[in-house]
């Protein structure tokens, strides 16, 4: 027995919720949905849950779409992992560690470490900056001054979204070799840009909520299982015991607004009635569905950019690399992760690089990949010179990630339309972080929200413990 399909329970029981696309974002909504007593129906046009953060099969590997990784701060998507009980399956480090092998050095390769101490912040960074061999003398003390400058700044003043990261982080005494060797190693990965092209907005958003808040906040944490373990198979697993009734292979054509308040949601070969609707769909999609009127600007979902990330998979014969990850200075490589036994690969190592900002790269043939980036690994790791590559291989996501540019900000929506009933998630929705996992799951709880004051009922409280926890 369900909470949604209970018999003789209140009237509002029976409310009946559509929630368009299966991706992080429209899963938390019918989760947290569900949760609260309302009957939900979740539609995904693609075979499987988990949208833009999925797995497939290639032979007897199970591969990721992309490589993912989320921090200790990033409390929505931590409450999502125990919410399908899956936390165990994607741990965070115990400590903040992030080997960073330099190639640019006269002397050949050298390795740093991005670590943190158990001091307060920002002192638990203060002895990492201080031995960094990445930066000179002068750029530690500049990049420190520079992180008490952002952590001064107010995430709620919108003058930020107008400014490019670059742009303040020269104007606060950044040399180049600082903005490569720290600040952009670090928000090419969490923002898809470099910062030249990043909203100053949601770049202190990203170090101040990461760096400089909590002093365990920037631990990683990855997934020790394929995603789709995560997104698709515990995720369906929640939905069904919450009552959830999840179609997948079902693509929204049209929704429209009835006179008596409901919503029609035409699928293939079915008309859906419900009392709520809520678009987990990419901004383009939610554009094209959304009825006239429901938006004062509806255009402005399309002037969202996209920005794509490149994966590159190595499957070598042996062992090559020692670590779980390692990122790369002064090579095309930026992160590079050992996936092998995520995978089920049995012999050998599996490596998966996660190029970002990848936009010059990402329509290349792999002949032309595989040739620039197999040197760059031997370059990386001594051991891969001996080693024969077994398989090569790339997944190229073309909108992985809205675009931070400066200006993005005015341009996402709310959770709430216009029009009564209708309700918007997605990580490109206004959530203030970037497109990530953390960004959807707090666009999902929004939406979720939204929908539950509309129809009158109570908030449950452990859906929103992850705001305490932040
Ligand atoms: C390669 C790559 C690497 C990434 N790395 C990271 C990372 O390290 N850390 C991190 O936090 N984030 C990362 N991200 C971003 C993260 O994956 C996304 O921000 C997040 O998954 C977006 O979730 P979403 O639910 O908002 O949207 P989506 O995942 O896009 O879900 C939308 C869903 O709607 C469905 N849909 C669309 N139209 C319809 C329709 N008409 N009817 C029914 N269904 C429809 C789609 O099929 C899709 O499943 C990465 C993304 C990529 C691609």
């Amino acid at each position: 027995m369900t909470h949604g399909t209970r018999p003789g329970g209140p009237a509002a029981q029976a409310r009946h919720t559509v929630v368009v696309g299966g991706g992080l974002a429209g899963v938390t909504t019918a989760l947290a949905l569900a949760d609260a007593g309302v009957r939900v129906t979740l539609l995904e046009g693609r075979p499987r849950l988990g949208g833009l953060a999925f797995s497939f099969q290639r032979g007897d590997l199970t591969v990721d779409n992309g490589q993912h990784v989320y921090l200790r701060c990033c409390t929505a998507y931590r409450w999502f992992l125990d919410r399908i009980e899956g936390a165990a399956l994607a741990p965070l480090q115990d400590r903040l560690d992030v080997p960073v092998l330099d190639l640019a050095r006269p002397e050949g390769r050298r390795l740093g470490r991005l670590r943190r101490d158990a001091l307060p912040v920002p002192l638990h960074l203060g002895r990492s900056l201080a031995s960094y061999p990445h930066l000179s003398l002068a750029d530690r003390a500049r990049v420190g001054r520079a992180a008490l400058a952002l952590k001064g700044l107010d995430l709620a003043d919108p003058a930020l979204d107008t400014q490019d990261f670059g742009s303040w982080l020269a104007a606060h005494g950044q040399s180049a070799r600082a903005v490569e060797a720290l600040w952009d190693l670090v928000g090419i990965a969490t923002l898809n840009a470099v910062a030249s092209d990043a909203s100053l907005a949601l770049a202190a958003m990203v170090f101040k909520t990461g760096l400089l808040s909590d002093p365990g906040a920037a631990d990683i944490g990855w997934a020790r299982v394929p995603l789709g373990d995560l997104h698709d198979r515990l995720a369906r697993k929640a939905l069904d015991s919450a009552g959830v009734r999840t179609e997948l292979r079902t693509r929204v054509t049209s929704l429209s607004a009835n006179t008596d308040g409901q919503w029609s949601v035409q699928v293939p070969g079915e008309t859906l009635e419900a009392d709520a609707v809520v678009l987990a769909v990419p901004q383009r999609e939610a554009h094209d569905l959304l009825p006239a009127g429901a938006l004062d600007a509806p255009e402005r979902l399309l002037e969202i950019g996209t920005a794509p990330i490149l994966n590159v998979h190595v499957v070598y014969d042996r062992k090559v690399l020692g670590r779980p990850f390692f990122a790369a200075l002064g090579s095309p490589v930026q992160w590079v992760f050992d996936r092998t036994d995520a995978s089920g690969l049995r012999e050998g190592q599996y490596l998966a690089l996660s190029q970002s900002v990848a936009r010059d790269e990402i329509d290349e043939p792999v002949a032309v990949l595989r040739e620039r980036y197999l040197p760059e690994l031997e370059r990386l790791l001594p051991l891969a010179r001996g080693a024969d590559v077994r398989d090569f291989f790339v997944t190229r996501e073309r909108t992985a990630t809205f675009a931070p540019t400066p200006g993005v900000g005015r341009l996402r929506p709310a959770a709430r339309t216009k029009a009564s009933g209708l309700y918007l998630a997605g990580a490109w929705t206004a959530t203030g972080w970037p497109a990530t996992m953390e960004s959807a799951v707090r666009s999902g709880v929004s939406a979720a929200d939204a929908v539950l004051g509309a129809l009158g009922r109570p908030r449950p409280h452990a859906l929103f413990e992850f705001e305490e926890a932040a």
